[in-house]
């Protein structure tokens, strides 16, 4: 199956209590399509500008993904500063610079129109549709948003749910989304909105992820040293997106496994600044922590199930 993902490309500035990080490479798209390529090929859709340094490109070429769907238009590549207290669950967001951002219109190489997998990664919701309108007959689309379009595009974020099979979003963005301090029940109003399944990032507390009729819970993997939390989200998704499409088993089964697929790719970003620990990550490592996670969660006697 093929993997498609709409998204920033960014260049983020990033305090944390830890350490500090300046026009670093970002956004919700690059974080994905690394996280994804240790599972397939990844299609990238998104705009930089005229700025936007090499190396970067050289970077996601070497990750063997796939830039024909990659813009640079005259201008500034998208920037985004924020920073982290000592919770480092929830960024606060201290400026953003929508740059090239602001004259992008996504188009699909022909070649992109026939993805199966596809996932609308944080961006305006209005782009998120355009690209819709371009695949043809999708398998499987995901996709994530945060407070700043659901504050400004309330209503063409809306749109985009209704046209998608799973929502990834954190505890606090669903609790805007469906303006209901419950998570659970927050969880059935944005169900009730469109998507079938509805998978919340609760940070260092791991995920929930809500159907109709399941809820299932995995834990973060407990590390010692968090040092960046920015892009966790998007790594999640690429892991679990990835995965699922190098599977191809969209069953409930799989999508649970693909959840811890997600929160591995998610715990090994937090490790370092940027892309830096994804880097150079190998399949090994990451099957190990997979393993990790099952010793973790497993608690049953198989005698007694
Ligand atoms: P997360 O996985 O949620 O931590 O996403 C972090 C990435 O989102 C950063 O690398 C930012 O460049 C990117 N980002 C921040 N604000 C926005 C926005 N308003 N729209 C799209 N991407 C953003």
């Amino acid at each position: 199956m093929s993997l498609l993902v709409v998204g920033t490309v960014a260049l983020d500035s990033v305090k944390t209590p830890f350490g500090e990080a300046r026009d670093v490479l970002g956004g919700s798209a690059t974080y994905f399509a690394t996280a994804a390529s240790y599972f397939t090929r990844v299609r990238l859709v998104a705009v930089v500008g005229r700025d936007f340094p090499e190396e970067h490109l050289r970077f996601l070429q070497s990750k063997e993904i796939d830039l024909a769907g990659l813009q640079t238009l005259d201008g500034e590549t998208f920037r985004w500063r924020g920073e982290y207290g000592f919770q480092l669950n929830e960024a606060r967001t201290l400026e953003t610079r929508l740059n090239v951002l602001e004259r992008f219109r996504p188009v699909l190489p022909p070649s992109h129109r026939a993805s199966e997998m596809v996932f609308l990664g944080n961006i305006d919701p209005v782009l998120q549709q355009e690209v819709l309108g371009q695949i043809e007959k999708p398998r499987l689309v995901a996709c994530d948003t945060m407070n700043f379009w659901i504050d400004g595009k309330r209503d063409e974020l809306k749109r985009t749910l209704k046209r998608v099979d799973i929502v990834i979003i954190n505890d606090g963005e669903a609790r805007e989304l469906a303006g209901e301090a419950n998570l659970v029940r927050a969880a059935r109003a944005i169900l009730s909105g469109g998507p079938k399944t509805l998978i919340i990032k609760r940070g260092e507390y791991g995920v929930l992820m809500f159907s109709e009729k399941t809820v299932f819970a995995a834990p973060a993997y407990p590390l010692e040293a968090v040092f960046d939390p920015t892009g966790a989200g998007d790594s999640f998704a690429g892991g679990f997106m990835g995965y699922l499409t190098q599977s191809g088993d969209l069953s409930e089964a799989g999508i649970r496994r693909a959840v811890i697929f997600g929160s591995v790719m998610a715990s090994f970003n937090v490790e370092s600044f940027s892309l830096d620990r994804l880097r150079g990550l190998t399949r090994p490592e990451i099957d190990d922590r997979y393993r990790e996670f099952a010793r973790l969660t497993f608690f049953q006697n198989p005698k007694e199930l």
